[in-house]
């Protein structure tokens, strides 16, 4: 365990904002987390547990406790011809994952290549892209539950998974840490997932033919390469906002109003809207306002060039929603975590 005070988040944020956490504890390990919850005085102040911090929005100094999860470490609890079930500690960097299923030639998490975060964050908005879900290969999951210390086990069922949402998102927001994810990924017959028309023109590009897991994961990587910025570059978080999920009554008002409007059924009754091409049409993409802004190659991703704050990001975020609702009647929300 290391304790710090007045830490500069900067380094664990990937909108790379400068504030500061009153206290600071890492931890490494659920014997170390429980510990600390039961017995150390920080551990009343209000907590923060962080991952990667990729899909946070700091907009003050966090006057409690940030709770740093680096317990690492993955196991294969179960295996037999078809299929293999890997426990993962919650600190294990997703992508750092991806490679490693692929280099065994394990199939299911291809698709979501280069996400960014850690493995014990997947589950709570149920991460997703290009067709494949985090609910699609998991098994279960462990949480400590922070005021009794107790250690829960979570089903899928239990988590109530929906579109980049789950039960931590709802009815058990900030009351667990997930402290590991169990995954179960085939082992041959990989289900390929190529629905979506970008990856099989790069795999086109690529002269591939016949796909393997490693290729489509190449094929995502060059994707989003090619359209995301790297927040080692400029300071992001992703997707700022969900895709707006819509019944297909409200579509049909919109489509006849915007015969463009990009995108994608969802269910029987309703309609994803794609929230980046809403945030195009009100006239963002590209903005630049002191040292913040919106992506110019995709208008769903807010940026910080360097020296921008969270509240300048929180007020950018708060008029592009008042925009949208005004010319569209569509409200967005956001997926990054607002503190
Ligand atoms: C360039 C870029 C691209 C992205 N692309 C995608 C994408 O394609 N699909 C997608 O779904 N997401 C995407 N994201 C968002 C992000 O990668 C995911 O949401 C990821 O799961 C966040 O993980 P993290 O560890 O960084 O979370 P953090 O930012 O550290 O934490 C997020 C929230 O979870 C809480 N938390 C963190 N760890 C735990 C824990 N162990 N137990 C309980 N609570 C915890 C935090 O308090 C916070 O509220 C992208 C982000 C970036 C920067």
């Amino acid at each position: 365990m290391r304790f710090l005070e007045n830490e500069s988040l900067k380094p664990y944020n990937t909108f790379g904002l400068d504030v500061k956490a009153r206290h600071f504890v890492e931890i490494e390990s659920e014997k170390e987390l429980v510990h600390f919850l039961l017995n150390h005085e920080w551990a009343k102040k209000p907590l923060l547990p962080l991952g990667g911090g990729s899909n946070i929005l700091l907009t003050k100094d966090f006057e409690g406790t940030v709770i740093k999860l680096s317990l690492n470490g993955k196991r294969i609890i179960k295996e037999d011809n078809d299929f293999v079930k890997v426990a993962i500690s919650a600190g294990e960097n997703w992508h750092e994952f991806v490679l490693w299923a692929i280099r065994q030639n394990f199939g299911g998490v291809e698709n979501l290549s280069l996400i960014p975060g850690n493995i014990g964050t997947a589950p709570i908005q149920n991460i997703g892209a290009y067709g494949v879900e985090l609910k699609d290969v998991f098994v279960s999951l462990s949480a400590v539950e922070i005021e009794s210390g107790q250690v829960h086990y979570f089903t899928h069922e239990a988590c109530e998974f929906g579109y980049r949402d789950s039960v931590f998102k709802r009815a058990n927001k900030g009351k667990f840490i997930i402290t590991e994810v169990t995954l179960q990924l085939t082992k041959q017959n990989h289900q390929l997932k190529m629905s979506y028309g970008a990856i099989q023109d790069q795999l086109k590009v690529d002269s591939v033919s016949e796909p393997t897991i490693q290729d489509i994961s190449n094929a995502v990587i060059a994707i989003r390469q090619s359209k995301l910025p790297d927040p080692k570059e400029i300071g992001n978080s992703g997707s700022f906002f969900k895709n707006p999920v819509i019944s297909n009554g409200q579509f049909a008002e919109l489509k006849s109003k915007f015969p463009d409007v990009a995108s994608y059924p969802n269910g029987q009754d309703h309609t994803k809207v794609a929230a980046g091409w809403l945030i195009e049409k009100a006239g963002f993409k590209g903005l630049k306002r002191g040292a913040i802004g919106v992506h110019e190659k995709q208008a769903l991703v807010l940026v910080n060039y360097g020296g921008g704050e969270g509240k300048e990001l929180k007020a950018l975020s708060s008029e592009i929603q008042e925009k949208v609702k005004e010319i569209f009647g569509i409200s967005l929300e956001a997926e990054v975590n607002i503190l």
